[in-house]
Order: structure tokens, then sequence, then C-alpha cells
């Protein structure tokens, strides 16, 4: 195995004039602002758990930031998901668009509906949904009856299309609605790791029926465990707030539910945390941003190695930094993670392609060989806001 290669040598090099001595890890959360002062206001008023003004604050400012209507909060990003596609109807004997490669939690959402994930293949590009490649697809393998789109192998009917923005990036989202269009396909974005990225100056996850971001510990912003809903459609909204509040019908002390609910709330004292974050988070994407322009320029003096810069027409939140191998040093990806993990700069290779996972093996699915290739040749590295900033000599 060529360890000793240059590019691995100049990768470490790279790495260590960019953001200085190791250790650095894959993604720290960033508490700069208010964050203290709200959870204290939090704990001095009781009011910690599942009802509480930081919730109505957050959802509201979150709406705002987003620019859509709506915002409902949620436990967390997967449950969101799960609640965006139940309110429209994604149930047993459905099948859902995904790609192939993002988290496992998009699949998962699906399936906890009882509906099948339908893998679909990446772009070179965005790392999204290939639009082009999905319409081709779509036109050979479905029949339309009756206005619904019709897996012709499987004979059960193609719903909804959740496109990701993958590591922040904007996919081609005015393409993926087009295609969607034409299908009859309801599109619920999964932006979860791209809040505040924009494509064509509009914000990711306002483009679907409905979106959804996250704020794990590990994503741009965070409320500890946390996730919402984003929509326009008051109706859809009020259902979502209500199914994800147990259902539970308003009155005085009665215990009526109408509905089979859920307990996603998200507790006042994440809120009281997310609305710190929220002030902070036009702050820590200039640093996430620039980040990116520090490894560009250290990065993009190896050949055979790029970093992953935002699609065209794009502004992207850079939640994790890529360095992309070419396809002729695609096998220095495990010596790559393996010199830069074993200095301190925390590492990851992309998800493992949800098709070849156990609970998805033999899932319907395009052909994904861009989607292959990507996973074999990124690495993610350190892309916290705090590598950036005022002891950074960057
Ligand atoms: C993080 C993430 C989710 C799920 O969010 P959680 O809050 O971790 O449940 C869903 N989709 C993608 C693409 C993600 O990165």
């Amino acid at each position: 195995m060529p360890i000793n290669n240059s590019l691995i040598e100049d990768s470490l090099g790279a790495m260590r004039l960019a953001i200085g001595d190791p250790p650095a890890s894959l993604h720290e959360p960033h508490f700069a602002g208010n964050e203290y002062s709200y959870i204290k206001e939090c704990l001095d008023s009781t009011f910690v758990s599942s009802v509480g003004r930081f919730v109505d604050r957050f959802e509201a400012e979150l709406a705002n930031f987003c620019e859509v209507d709506f915002a409902v909060v949620v436990n967390n990003g997967t449950s969101a998901l799960h609640m965006a596609l139940n309110s429209i109807g994604v149930s047993t004997g459905d099948e859902v668009l995904c790609p192939s490669l993002t988290f496992v939690a998009t699949a998962n959402a699906i399936s906890h509906c009882g509906a099948v994930p339908h893998f679909v293949e990446s772009d070179e590009i965005t790392y999204g949904i290939d639009p082009i490649k999905l319409l081709e697809y779509l036109k050979k393998t479905t029949k339309k009856k009756n206005n619904t789109t019709i897996n012709k192998i499987t004979g059960r009917s193609i719903k909804a299309i959740v496109p990701v923005h993958v590591f922040g990036h904007p996919c081609q989202i005015d393409a993926l609605l087009e295609v969607a269009r034409e299908f009859n396909l309801m599109v619920i974005e999964d932006a979860a790791e791209s809040i505040g990225s924009l494509y064509k100056g509009r914000s990711t996850g306002s483009f679907g029926l409905l979106g959804i971001v996250s704020f794990n510990g590990n994503k741009t912003i965070t409320t500890g465990g946390g996730g919402a809903v984003l929509t326009n459609d008051r109706d859809l909204a009020t259902h979502i707030k209500h199914i994800t509040t147990t259902a539970k019908v308003p009155h005085d002390w009665r215990f009526i539910h109408d509905a089979l609910g859920y307990n996603f709330r998200m507790p006042n004292l994440n809120a009281a945390l997310g609305c710190a974050q929220l002030e902070l988070l036009p702050a820590i994407i200039i640093r996430k941003r620039r980040l990116f322009e520090i490894y560009n320029s250290y990065f993009s003096r190896i050949p055979g190695l790029s970093v992953l810069k935002e699609p065209n027409g794009c502004s992207s939140n850079y939640w994790l930094q890529t360095l992309v191998l070419d396809r002729e040093h695609t096998i220095f990806q495990r010596d790559l993670l393996e010199t830069l993990n074993k200095a301190g700069f925390m590492s990851r290779p992309p998800w493992d392609l949800l098709h070849t996972l156990n609970p998805y093996l033999g899932h319907p699915r395009m052909e994904t060989p861009i989607a292959m290739s990507l996973s074999k040749r990124l690495v993610n590295i350190p892309s916290s806001p705090a590598l950036v900033g005022d002891k950074s000599h960057a």
C-alpha cells in the first residue's frame, strides 16, 4: 500500500497549514451566544419539558429564517421526515424515491411509514439526485394509472420523492420539482444538513410541499437533539403539530385524543438552545464558508485531490467539508482516512450506499455508478465553525 505517497503526505501538510495542530473533531457545536442564559431562563421558570415559550418562539423564528410560513419542531430530524411523509398519506404499499447516497435516516423514515424506499442515482456535481437520469429511468420503468405513477416491476405506486441536500450543498431542486410534477410525486425535501443553504437565493427546505431540518449535535446548529418540519401549507402544519403532540384535543381537563398520535415534541429546554443557536447561525455559516476557502487554498495545490465546492448559483452552508479524490486516485481513500485520523484530524468516508445495507438489500433501485464512485473517493474532514475565527491565523 502506497502509504508514503506524496498525495497522502501533502494532504496531512495541507491540513496542518489550514487549521493548525490537531486534534480536530469532525463537527463540534459552537456555543458563543445566548445558550446559557436562555437555558437558565428555562430552568428558573421550571418549564423544561413539553410546553413553554421557547418552543413557540423557536418555531416562529425558524420559519422566518427558512422562508416558510410554518415550522413545527420535533424531537429529531428522523421524526420530522417520518411525520412529513405520514402527513401526506405515505403508507404501506407505497414506494418513495430517495438517493442511495444519504444518511440512513432518509430511508428509515420512509420505512417507518410502512412504505418502501426506492433508491436512485446521484449527480457528480451536487451529489444530490440526478434529475436527468431520474427522468429517463421513470419513463422506462413506470406507467401512469389514474394520475398515479406505478412501478411496472413491483406494481406499487410511487407516491413521493425525497431529494437530499448532501453535506449542505443544494441539489438540483428546480429540475427535480419538474420531474416530480410530471410523475405526480409529492416532494419532501430532506434539508437536514442544509439549513441556511440557498438555491438561486432561496432557502433549501422551502421548495417542496414539505421540508425538514435536523438539529442533531453534529449538524450546523444544534438543540442537543431535534428537528423541524417546514411548509407553507397551513393545514399540513396544523395536522403535523397535532399528531406530533399526541393528537390531544384542547380541553380544560379531559384527555381526548382524536387520532393516532406520536410523542415527538421538542422540549422547551431544547428549543431554548435552538433560539440561541439560530441567532448565531449567520455567523456560523460565514465561518464555515471561510473554512472552505482556507481548505481550498491549501488542498487545490495537491494533484489528484480537490475540495468540494458549492454548485453554481447556490450558496452552501458547507456543513461537512469534503475532499474529493480524482477517479484515478480512488484507491487512496483508505490511506487518506488512516493518515488523517491517526494524526488527530477526524475524517470519515461518506455513508455506505443505503441499498447495500442489511435492511435495504433487494429494495427497488436504479443503477448507481456515480453514487458508488463517490462513496469510494470522498473524505469528510474537520468542519467545525470554531476552526475559523479569532485565534485562527486564517
Ligand atoms: C441528520 C440527518 C437526518 C436525521 O436527523 P436526526 O436529527 O439525526 O434524526 C436525516 N437526513 C439526513 C440527510 C441527515 O443528515
